[in-house]
């Protein structure tokens, strides 16, 4: 990546629901047309392994749909599979690094004949270390994030043009489901690899958005989180991601949106997870660091007084909301006052939780080339301060839940130990002993509150 000044979004391709001049949805069997005897995939078994993001898990519940359609039945064991799809992610090393390790075990089962065929698909298959990875572990098919669709004339379906279809929307649609509003990123933040990986922001017309998460709710969905790797960058004829916001929020019944770039997040949007009642009162948005050196070095297009000023008008619009953030540590020529800088500012803006990462070089990236590598032990010690000051400040502000009452949704029922997994609308992640089902409410207490989750107890 060779630009030094952040490219902010501009006009954004705009994707048709069917390409023109092309074969497209048009032939793809609906689904209670297919996988049934005569399907390609009868009698065969395949099982998906997804690294990364809420993308990419939403990337594999299209594939999961297109192998269900196929008539392949989905294992989750890779000894038991004809088929085994890795969905992966090349964000950082140690992600590739253990796509690697279960590249090595396929190989070995492939030998013993226990697996028959392997498919590389996501952010690894869109670079170019995939080629070597092919020859390496002998993989049957790659795919980037642009041609995920080839899956389906692998598995025998008929052809398609593009992996973006409202026709085939994620199986996990019962009670939660993802919604993609746009894909691909403009920004060219330092060391992101996404970019390459993913292309240029597509956004999708705000009436196909609507229409997908109407069907959706007529379906049931209870729950909808809007998803994209600059959600807040999305535009589409004159229209800005607040008015796709406002306009969802009438029509679901619950809704949260992620990722945002502190650059795209306009005070009416934080205004409005305030004042919808449908809208989760959660905001994720990553800031990066707090030093305006490394925030330029970054290329991330803001300073950190304008992040500062951000998260105050968010919460003063959603005082019991929730906000988390990314932060990386170790960034080349990161010094101790820019270290310093980050916690100052993890301290002002108080997180609930933040995803804090360290440095991680990726190759065709800027950050890989500039010089002043910060030493790995320093790094170390960087991550436990600002992972430490984010667990004071989560821990001290989750107490602040005890003793009150909330509304909960359920978003996995309970386990073993009789605890559910829910959310509050405030988006406290909850552990509450119920026996409810996932995409339901339940009235209960918050009893206690560790740094990442809440525990209640239902109310009678
Ligand atoms: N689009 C989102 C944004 O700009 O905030 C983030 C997308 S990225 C997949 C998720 C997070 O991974 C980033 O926010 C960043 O903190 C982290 N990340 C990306 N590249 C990284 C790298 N080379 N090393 C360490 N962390 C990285
Ligand atoms: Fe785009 Fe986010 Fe990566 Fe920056 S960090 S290039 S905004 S995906």
């Amino acid at each position: 990546m060779s630009s030094t000044t952040n490219e902010a979004p501009t006009a954004p391709i705009q994707l048709s629901r069917k390409p023109p001049g092309g074969p497209s949805v048009g032939p793809y069997p609906k689904p209670a047309e297919s996988g049934g005897q005569g399907a390609p995939g009868a009698g065969k078994t395949a099982c998906i392994r997804t690294f990364g993001c809420q993308m990419n898990v939403h990337d594999s519940d299209r594939m999961r749909r297109m192998i269900q359609d196929a008539g392949y039945a989905e294992v989750q064991r890779y000894e038991e599979a004809d088929l085994v799809i890795l969905n992966t992610c090349y964000v950082r090393e140690n992600a590739v690094d253990r796509v690697r390790g279960h590249l090595g075990e396929l190989s070995r089962l492939r030998r013993e004949g226990r697996v028959k065929k392997v498919a590389l698909t996501g952010c690894i298959g869109a670079a170019e270390e995939a080629q070597s990875l092919q020859k390496t572990f002998d993989i049957d098919l790659v795919l980037g994030t642009h041609n995920t669709y080839e899956l389906a004339e692998f598995v025998g379906l008929p052809t398609m043009r593009e992996t973006y279809t409202p026709e085939l929307p994620g199986t996990e649609g019962e009670h939660s489901a993802f919604v993609t509003i746009m894909t691909g990123c403009n920004y060219q933040c330092s060391y992101c690899i996404v970019p390459t990986v993913r292309g240029r922001m597509i956004c999708r017309p705000l009436e196909s958005v609507v229409g997908e998460i109407e069907d959706l709710v007529a379906g049931g969905t209870g729950y909808v989180t809007l998803l994209g790797q600059t959600v807040d960058a999305w535009r589409y004829e004159g229209r800005r991601f607040c008015d796709l916001l406002e306009a969802v929020s009438e029509v679901a019944p619950r809704v949260w949106f992620t990722t945002s770039h502190p650059s795209n997040m306009e005070d009416r949007t934080l205004r409005a997870i305030g004042e919808r009642d449908t809208i989760v009162k959660r905001l994720h948005l990553p800031v990066q660091s707090g030093s305006d050196r490394m925030l330029k070095l970054m290329h991330r297009g803001y300073k950190a007084d304008r992040y500062r000023r951000k998260i105050s008008v968010f919460r003063d619009a959603a005082p019991e909301g929730t906000l988390s953030t990314d932060i990386i540590v170790g960034h080349p020529g990161e010094t101790e006052d820019d270290h310093e800088q980050t916690l100052r500012l993890v301290e002002d803006c108080e997180f609930d939780s933040a995803y804090i990462f360290k440095f991680s070089p990726r190759r065709g990236t800027e950050a890989a080339a500039l010089p002043g590598i910060v030493p790995d032990a320093i790094v170390q010690r960087r991550f436990l301060e600002v992972l430490r000051a984010v667990e004071q400040n989560a821990f001290r502000r989750n107490q602040r839940k005890v003793g009150g009452v909330e509304d909960i949704f359920v978003r996995h029922g309970a386990t073993e130990d009789g605890k559910a997994i829910g959310e509050t609308w405030s988006g406290h992640a909850v552990h509450v002993a119920t026996e409810a089902a996932p995409g339901t409410y339940v009235r209960a207490t918050i009893q206690s509150a560790g740094p990442h989750v809440l525990y209640a107890q239902t109310t009678n």
